[in-house]
């Protein structure tokens, strides 16, 4: 498994990119590839119940990222406060029904675009660059692979334009973080049978790729 070597390639590439950026006439700080976060709301502040078992923090980086539909209702709610009770049920859903320690997936993007932790340190991780915490969102992908949850249903039609805008931003983010290459942004049901996350947002997943390598090179 080639996992540490991932990042440092993709490292090397961004270094060649700000040579690139500085000839250009760009000024950009000593630590250029540390990128601006976007407003992440962490688990203190949606109120998440503490994890019913200790979490596995994984002493390297993530080098994929998921993309998951929670299957849950299109709610027409787009507000901060629906985001965070999303957070919350599905929270409870993963501890109460499936039996897991704690949520799942890693982030939550809401309907309304909101961007939320959902496993209790993966920003914390996420900011560090070098560990990630092990999921519960795909079986054999749960050590290396981040997870980020759509709320909504997407078999038969497509997410809200905001909420992809804020899921682009957010790959673009993890991405620049952890040095995850843009063609290993996949679907839950490329590593395993199921539906997730959705015919119509599994179609959305080359945009998905060409809109976040276009951030990456703006970030
Ligand atoms: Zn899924």
């Amino acid at each position: 498994m080639d996992i540490a070597h991932l990042p440092r390639r993709t490292f090397l590439r961004g270094a060649a990119g700000l040579a690139v950026a500085g000839a250009a006439g760009l000024v950009l700080p000593r630590a250029a590839q540390a990128a601006t976060e976007p407003r992440i709301y962490s688990c203190a502040e949606w109120g998440a119940r503490p994890p019913t078992d200790a979490l596995t923090t994984l002493d390297h980086p993530a080098n994929r990222i998921l993309i998951h539909h929670i299957a849950s209702a299109n709610s027409t709610d787009y507000s901060l406060a629906h985001a965070f009770q999303v957070a919350r049920d599905d929270q409870h859903d993963h501890i109460d029904n499936n039996g897991w320690s704690d949520t799942g997936q890693h982030f939550t993007v809401s309907r309304g675009g909101y961007r939320l932790e959902g496993r209790h340190g993966s920003l914390d991780a996420l900011r560090g660059r070098t560990t990630m915490i092990q999921g519960a969102h795909c079986p054999g992908q749960n050590t290396n692979a981040i997870g980020i949850e759509n709320e909504g249903l997407y078999t038969s039609v497509e997410p809200p334009e905001t909420q992809f805008a804020s899921l682009v931003v957010f790959c673009a983010y993890i991405c620049r973080q952890y040095g995850i290459p843009v063609e290993e942004i996949k679907g839950h049901r490329d590593f395993y049978n199921t539906e997730c996350p959705g015919d119509r947002l599994y179609a959305k997943l080359p945009l998905l790729r060409s809109e976040v390598a276009k951030a990456l090179k703006s970030m």
